[in-house]
């Protein structure tokens, strides 16, 4: 099993075993197998260990890709996997969605001749295989100390900034406002991408290391953000972006037309055994129906793809750019044209129609207009190019951007961008409110796991910069007054 490195030339590219395109529209289990430990091997030993790894440069946490292929090449898991928690809080939930085909992968240096390695599926290997041996454990500190952090959040950012903080020995409390931990990895992203039980593995190790969980708490409605601040030394907001972007169009009051994030989180809660009126009354249930899904992200790969399982009549995308300038990661298009999605790629809509429910959607065709400095081309109608898609229910997947905060938290003084985001030093990711932080999506917009994961654990170190200052402040001044 050990490998040598450099196997680019003899060996290719494989991914673990994908299942049969039928097979996954029955059941919302992941798609792909596991890795065996000598494809494993094989495909890690495959990696070239160039001077300048791009890799390593692409991904946003900067994980010492090279060395931990090089130590799975040689089954030398234990340390692979040590390696990669150095750098990862959830190495396993990255190596199975970031897209990698924008970031670590798209990058790697033999991609355009031989292929890229397989770094997520090598990555999600070793630390499967750390949870299956046991190395995984709780964070736990050395020293506990007196302070205490209240993080509002329970999403990859706030549970990598719970991790770091609980590990520093900080006392650590997370609030969120769901019933369960894990934010959009439980109520967005579909199980057939990242099963739930592997988030609950990590909040259960948190809640082991000492981290307290305070659910079905919204901040606002429970406390305001004034109360959090008396009750621990410093606070983390990483509420993520939840105010779905719409579309205003002629026919979109009729029913049947819904919110990507409610019909994702409906059949997520199903699949976790919950009682969802919305479902069961078939509102929120694409059984039967012509499904027709308006965005080309993420989300609406999700939506188109949960659709499928859900036994949907059809199901069509609707973009109004091509395939190539696509928000969504391409794999994922792929896995979803495979399962039998329609893609109406330049098409944007025009209307609902239908009586009270709708029936239809009306859309036209698009060009791509000359790409701007940026280089992204606008998508331009083209006259008299109407058509209609049958509808049952339209699902719009359009993006998000962030509540307003300062009056969510009744904090006016609390600095938002103007995009409603909120404002932080970078080098801290302190917001304008001594000891208040931020990290996630509601610094950035919607944006990447691994780089929610990346802000939490950057907003950590912040505090605990903030945190060891603000004790070395109060003993000079005791000193001091004695
Ligand atoms: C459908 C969908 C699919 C996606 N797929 C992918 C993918 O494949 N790969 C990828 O890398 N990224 C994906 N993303 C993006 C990714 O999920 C987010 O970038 C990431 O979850 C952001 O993490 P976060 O911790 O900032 O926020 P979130 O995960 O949104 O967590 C925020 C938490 O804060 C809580 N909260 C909000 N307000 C309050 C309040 N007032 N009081 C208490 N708690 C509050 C929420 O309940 C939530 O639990 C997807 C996003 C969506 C919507
Ligand atoms: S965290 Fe994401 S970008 Fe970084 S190595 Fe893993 S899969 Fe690639």
């Amino acid at each position: 099993m050990a490998e040598n490195l450099l196997k680019f030339v003899s060996v290719e590219r494989q991914s673990p075993e994908k299942r049969d395109a039928t097979a996954r529209r029955g059941d919302f289990d992941e798609i792909y197998q596991d890795f065996d430990p000598d494809r494993a091997s094989l495909q890690a030993a495959r990696c070239s260990q160039c001077g300048i790894p791009y890799c390593q440069v692409h991904c946003p946490l900067a994980n010492n890709i090279p060395d931990w292929l090089m130590l799975a090449a040689g089954g030398r898991l234990e340390e692979a996997y040590e390696m990669a928690q150095a750098t990862n809080t959830f190495p396993e939930v990255c190596g199975r969605i970031c897209p990698r085909d924008r970031l670590c992968e798209g990058n790697c240096v033999i991609e355009k001749d031989f292929g890229g390695v397989t770094i997520g599926a090598v990555e999600t290997y070793i630390t499967e295989t750390a949870f299956a041996e046991g190395w995984v454990v709780p964070p736990r500190p050395a020293t506990e100390l007196d302070q205490s952090v209240g993080i509002i959040g329970a999403g990859p950012a706030g549970l990598a900034a719970a991790d770091r903080l609980c590990r520093m020995g900080y006392q650590v409390t997370v609030y969120d406002r769901y019933d369960r931990v894990g934010g959009l990895l439980v109520y967005g992203i579909p199980n057939f991408k990242l099963e739930k039980h592997l988030v609950g593995r990590r909040a259960a190790l948190l809640a082991d290391g000492g981290v307290a969980f305070q659910l079905d708490f919204e901040v606002g409605r429970d406390a305001s953000l004034e109360e959090l601040r008396q009750r621990h030394q410093a606070v983390l907001i990483a509420t993520g972006v939840y105010q779905a972007r719409d579309a205003t169009m002629p026919g979109a009051g009729l029913a049947g037309i819904e919110l990507a994030m409610d019909y994702l989180t409906a059949s997520n809660r199903k699949g976790l055994g919950d009682a969802v009126a919305d479902f069961e009354s078939g509102r929120l249930d694409a059984r039967s129906k012509h499904v027709v899904v308006i965005g080309g992200g993420d989300t609406g790969m999700d939506c188109v793809r949960t659709a499928v399982r859900q036994d949907a009549a059809s199901v069509t995308c609707l973009y109004r750019r091509d395939r190539d300038n696509m928000p969504g990661s391409q794999h994922e298009v792929t896995h979803a044209m495979e399962e039998g999605v329609v893609f109406e790629w330049l098409a944007a809509p025009e209307a609902f129609l239908g009586d009270d429910r709708v029936s239809a959607v009306r859309a036209q065709r698009m060009r791509l207009g000359t790409p701007d400095a940026g280089g992204r081309q606008a998508p331009k109608p083209l006259p008299d190019s109407s058509f209609n898609l049958d509808c049952d229910l339209a699902i719009k997947a359009l993006g998000f951007d962030p509540e307003d905060l300062s009056v969510a938290f009744d904090a006016p003084d609390l600095k938002l961008s103007r995009w409603g985001t909120l404002k932080i030093s970078e080098a801290s990711m302190a917001t304008n409110l001594a000891g208040v932080f931020a990290a996630g999506d509601i610094v950035r917009g919607a944006s990447l796991v691994v780089w929610a994961i990346k802000d939490g654990r950057d907003a950590a170190d912040g505090i605990a910069t903030y945190l060891r200052a603000t004790v070395a402040r109060e003993t000079s001044a005791s000193v001091a007054a004695e």
